[in-house]
């Protein structure tokens, strides 16, 4: 699988620079890739299907990235493999004054999918450690001054393990929790931008504070790549993906979704012997109507 290249489990280091952001050093045909990516997303929907029946494990896949990336049309395309009954997508927006006056993680257990179900996070938790921490946005926050008054370093070094306390708990409450980066280069990011403003259909997509984001590019590649280390583990692995081409994303992407959910081993519910029993007497019942 090529995303096995693409793979973080704590057992490497990340260096996003090293990183690629196209399919280039993966010499893929495009033409094949899609032909795959098709039977990816079929193969996505009958595994999605045992383990919605199953209903013994959660599945969330978290989407992280810079603006345009391609989150949006990364959901909208694995969605197109998946059963809509079982999959919510949330998107994580800055936080309301309700969850402000909550810990980080108060409203990721809100949006929490029932076991069986896939939820695709939309940007995440990782934000506190990511736009939070670049901003220094918890300076502003009403917290205790023991809090406050900590050393910033530690600070989010606490957060770091409670986001891997927090996977594991999850992990070992029958979820599985995928983290997917989608690794843009700069010059991507521009002309993406640039798409947005000429298009006027694509107008709605841009503001300003992107513009501000992009000026920081370089502090949010070194922060991601803290972020990745710090918490990629076997129970909960980081997938760094080249974000340039998105068919390539996409052939990426639905390869990890279909072996995360085989990882469930997920199996349609077996009756027992009396309930087989009683479905034959159903049978034999409606043949004699
Ligand atoms: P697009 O790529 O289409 O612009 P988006 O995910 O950037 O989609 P927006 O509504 O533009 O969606 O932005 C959401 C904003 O909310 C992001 O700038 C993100 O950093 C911010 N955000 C999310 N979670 C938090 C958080 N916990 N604290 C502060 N800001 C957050
Ligand atoms: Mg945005």
């Amino acid at each position: 699988m090529k995303c096995e290249r693409y793979r973080f489990d704590g057992s490497k280091p990340c260096d996003l620079r090293k990183l690629p952001c196209d399919s280039k050093a993966d010499r893929v045909e495009k033409a094949e890739i899609l032909t795959r990516t098709e039977s990816n997303l079929k193969e996505m929907a009958s595994l999605h299907d045992a383990l919605y029946a199953e209903g013994r494990e959660g599945v969330i896949f978290v989407l992280q990235a810079l603006d345009a990336a391609g989150k949006d049309s990364t959901v909208k395309h694995v969605m197109g493999g998946l059963n809509p009954q079982g999959v919510v997508v949330h998107s994580f927006k800055q936080p309301t004054s309700e969850e402000l006056q909550h810990d980080f993680l108060w409203r990721v257990n809100k949006a929490l999918p029932p076991r069986g179900s896939v939820a695709i996070f939309n940007r995440s938790y990782y934000e506190d450690v990511l736009v939070v921490q670049l901003h220094d946005l918890q300076k502003s926050y009403q917290m205790a001054r023991r809090v406050l008054e900590e050393d910033k370093k530690k600070f989010f070094r606490k957060r770091y393990r409670q986001i891997r306390d927090y996977e594991e708990y999850l992990y070992d409450n029958s979820y599985r929790v995928v983290k997917i980066f989608l690794h843009l280069s700069k010059e991507e990011q521009k002309k993406r931008f640039l798409e947005r403003i000429e298009k006027p259909s694509k107008n709605w997509k841009f503001s300003a504070a992107d513009l501000r984001e992009r000026a920081l590019f370089d502090k949010y590649q070194d922060l991601y790549q803290e972020v990745i280390n710090e918490t990629a583990s076997e129970y909960s692995p980081w997938y760094v993906l080249p974000a340039d081409q998105k068919w390539y994303t996409r052939y990426l992407v639905s390869e990890i979704v279909v072996k995360t959910l085989k990882s469930c081993h997920p199996a349609y519910p077996r009756l027992s012997e009396e309930a087989q029993a009683a479905l034959a007497q159903c049978k034999k019942q409606l043949k004699d109507d």
